[in-house]
């Protein structure tokens, strides 16, 4: 995963769209937030007289848990530590295809232990067990579907999943959304079983569908292929066993799923929240080792003490083997989806490690901090005459006082040398849709008699927006015309 020449250009201090315009000379043609190869930002640091070292987040934190010894990503031991474990499948495909009913019917029909009366809940992944060869197998599925959410968590360094099960309905074919999971899927070298869906429905057409597939190079066993095309209906119930068996299959043939089930467990959280009663809540997928009660546990910024562990089916357990995924009680903070976690030796451990991580998030984002651009820098480079136009969104407590606000910012008259426009108006509370917008054009946001929003505030200090605050139009009017004359005195 590559940094882009946003990052680039917050780490060294400089306009992104100056970098672009480096590279587009350089014969290289790439947008400022696009991710770039390594080299291609060595090489630009080159010329920029920079050295550069790219250092992702996850070798600074794999020689962090180094330096406690932890190896994060490995089974100990030998090959006769290991024992094969559950494949892990995430089910992708275009809107409206069936992804959740198809995950709603594999978890009735087919609840690992059996009791399909007993579910509460979801806690964010969910096992079933199979018959294959007069075996029991189990599949460990997670239930956000879609490839976004599996796509943002491998953005964060975690492989959550070992196959992907596409879904496209046999009434509506191949569709975009069918095409974006398919590359994201082969983009993470996962073997794709397909569940042709809806096939309950007139007009269903699966043989078209394998068509179609065939060229995007998923060509079905049957026409001598290596992808299994299961025929499926979510509503009825058909073909949800055939599919598992070829979940199965596909994990047999094409993946080696063996972990040590004997050392301290390691893998990753996939959902996480602040529960009332509760506090911290995490699901993790155990990949390596065995989660116990009373183990002491780190998962990104958050560390504590196994409180009490819960399945699928919301029971209590003692203990998680590789594969399984569970509800984590006693941590002291709520780790991000995507976030790895360990077992380590003892609870000073644990929050050594996190403390460290903590620290370095802090960092982060005090270095993130001093490179906002506040509206005082925007109103220097004014002066300077390095920008000429200020952007802004207002937010106010009405339409009228948005309008009378916009209007008279309208007949602020400063010549031709600089101009305002306002690119986004409403009525409410600042939002972290608004904080976006602004990130990304480099606006100002003005609230007038509306303050900001749930985490709007944390999101604009992150992302260097700045965000200013009136309850009297005329002082809004005053600064921004001082603004624009370029008398204002920055203000530090
Ligand atoms: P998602 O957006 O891919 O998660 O799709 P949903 O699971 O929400 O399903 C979209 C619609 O298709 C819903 O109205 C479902 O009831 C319907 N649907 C899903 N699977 C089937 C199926 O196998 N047969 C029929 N007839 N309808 C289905």
């Amino acid at each position: 995963r590559g940094a882009s020449l946003t990052d680039l250009a917050e780490k060294i201090g400089v306009d992104p769209a100056a970098l672009v315009q480096v590279l587009f000379h350089l014969g290289e043609m790439v947008t400022a937030t696009q991710s770039v190869a390594d080299e291609t930002l060595q090489v630009l640091g080159a010329e920029l007289n920079y050295d550069i070292e790219v250092v992702s987040p996850e070798d600074e934190d794999r020689e962090l848990l180094e330096s406690f010894d932890i190896e994060f990503g490995e089974n100990e031991g030998g090959e006769e530590e290991l024992a094969a474990r559950p494949p892990v499948v995430t089910v992708m495909g275009h809107v409206d295809h069936g992804k959740t009913k198809l995950l709603d019917a594999l978890r009735k029909s087919n609840v690992a232990g059996g009791e399909a009366g007993g579910i509460t809940q979801s806690i964010g992944a969910y096992q079933v067990a199979t018959e294959v060869d007069d075996q029991e197998r189990k599949i460990t599925f997670i239930d956000t579907p879609g490839h976004e959410a599996f796509t943002a968590m491998r953005a964060r360094g975690a492989k959550s999943t070992d196959i992907a099960v596409l879904v496209v309905a046999a009434d509506d074919g191949v569709m975009p959304q069918t095409i974006e999971a398919l590359n994201h899927a082969q983009a993470a070298d996962l073997p794709i079983v397909v569940a042709v869906n809806k096939i309950d429905k007139e007009g269903a057409d699966p043989t078209k569908v394998r068509g179609q597939l065939t060229e995007y190079g998923l060509v079905p066993e049957e026409y001598g292929g290596d992808t299994i095309f299961v025929d499926v209906s979510a509503i009825t119930g058909v073909g949800l066993d055939e599919l598992l068996e070829a979940i199965v299959l596909t994990a047999d043939a094409a993946l080696d799923l063996r972990a040590n089930p004997e050392m301290d467990a390691q893998g990753v959280a996939i959902e996480a929240h602040l529960d009332k009663g509760r506090g911290p809540v995490a699901t993790v997928l155990v990949q390596r080792g065995t989660l116990h009660v009373g183990d002491s546990i780190v998962a990104g910024p958050a560390h504590g003490r196994v409180r009490a562990l819960l399945n699928d089916s919301g029971e209590n357990v003692t203990e998680a083997p590789p594969s399984m995924p569970v509800q984590v009680l006693g941590l002291t903070a709520v780790p991000g989806a995507g976030d790895s976690f360990i077992v380590v030796d003892d609870d000073r451990t644990a929050r050594q490690i996190a403390d460290k991580r903590e620290a370095r998030a802090r960092m982060a984002a005090q270095a993130a901090g001093a490179r906002r651009k506040t509206l005082d820098q925007l109103f220097e480079q004014l002066e300077k005459g390095e920008t000429q136009e200020l952007l802004l969104i207002l937010k106010g407590d009405s339409s009228g006082s948005v309008e009378a606000l916009e209007d008279a910012l309208s007949k602020i008259d400063v010549g031709d040398e600089v101009s305002l426009r306002v690119i986004d108006r409403g009525v409410g509370a600042i939002t972290e849709t608004n904080v976006s917008l602004a990130a990304a054009s480099n606006a100002v946001i003005i609230g007038y008699n509306v303050r900001a929003q749930g985490k709007a505030t944390e999101m604009a200090d992150r992302q260097g927006v700045d965000i200013r605050y009136y309850s009297v139009i005329y002082a809004a009017i005053d600064e921004i015309e001082a603004a624009l004359k370029g008398m204002l005195k920055p203000i530090y």
